[in-house]
């Protein structure tokens, strides 16, 4: 398959942040997108028409990712409107932080469905697609915080380091059936989930970030549509880090 051929992507949470950036790059390149959301149904339908707007092709898809059946639902809707999942994006993601004393098992249940159970879900539903393509890419959202940990977010934190084992397992069980696993970990991008922690928090941060800046959702979006590329076919199991110098 050539690259600007109609490959059919599946972006989740695709409706704001890092994912709309994501879904926009690779409609552009020619990939029928389908653009998970799981309560903003608004802003799924803007990424459509922006992508639409542009020529390209796109459809909204609500679902849970965390839960098993809506995630069966959600590539039954995406095979038989677009076709078979070529390129999954992992990128649905939560954040409920605290300190683990007071860390509430809902807080943690949550975070772990969304960020990782999703991950094993969304995986397994479009593998025989790809397996019987003989050709996939799965992009995975981690996080600097799945890497180096950080307090307040044990939660988060197992979620993003658990991506990274569960990407370097997968990439063992399909890497010869052409078949690429890899995940991105970017550190403090500006989006609705950094936003929610305010300026006083993103100043400290930029402090500490060789750039001296956050990074946008395009930075990102730039890695993992390299990984779901051709020109990373032989690039497996990996976990790049796009965080402008911020854990150096
Ligand atoms: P965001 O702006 O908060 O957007 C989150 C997206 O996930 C939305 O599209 C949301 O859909 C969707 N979503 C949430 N729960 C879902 C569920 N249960 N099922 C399906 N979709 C769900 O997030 P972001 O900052 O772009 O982050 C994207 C990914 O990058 C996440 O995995 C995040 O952990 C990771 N990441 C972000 C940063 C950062 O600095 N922003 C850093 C490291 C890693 P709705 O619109 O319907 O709510």
């Amino acid at each position: 398959m050539s690259e600007t051929q109609e490959r059919v992507a599946l972006v989740t949470g695709g409706s704001r942040g890092i994912g709309r950036a994501v879904a926009e790059l690779l409609a552009v390149r020619g990939h029928h997108v389908a653009v998970n959301y799981v309560s903003n149904q608004d802003a799924a339908e803007e990424v459509v028409a922006a992508i639409e707007g542009v020529g390209g092709i796109a459809t909204a898809v609500q679902a849970d990712v965390g839960d098993e059946a809506a995630v069966a639902g959600l590539v039954e809707n995406v095979e038989s409107t677009l076709g078979p999942v070529a390129v999954l994006i992992n990128n649905a993601g939560i954040t409920r932080d605290d300190l683990i004393l007071r860390m509430k098992p809902d807080a943690w249940d949550q975070v772990i469905a969304t960020n990782l159970r999703s991950v094993y879900l969304c995986s397994k539903a479009v593998m025989r697609g790809m397996l019987r393509a003989r050709w996939g890419r799965i992009v995975s959202l981690s996080s600097v915080a799945g890497v180096y940990g950080n307090a307040g977010q044990a939660n988060y934190s197992a979620a993003k380091a658990g991506i990274i084992g569960l990407t370097k397992a997968l990439s063992k069980e399909v890497g010869s059936r052409g078949i690429t696993v890899n995940a991105v970990a970017p550190g403090f991008i500006a989006t609705d989930m950094t936003a929610a922690l305010g300026e006083a928090a993103a100043d400290a941060v930029v402090d500490k970030i060789t750039l001296g800046r956050l990074g946008s959702p395009q930075e990102v979006a730039a890695a993992v549509g390299y990984l779901a590329s051709d020109d990373a076919s032989y690039i497996t199991g990996q976990t790049i880090v796009v965080d402008g110098g911020l854990t150096l």
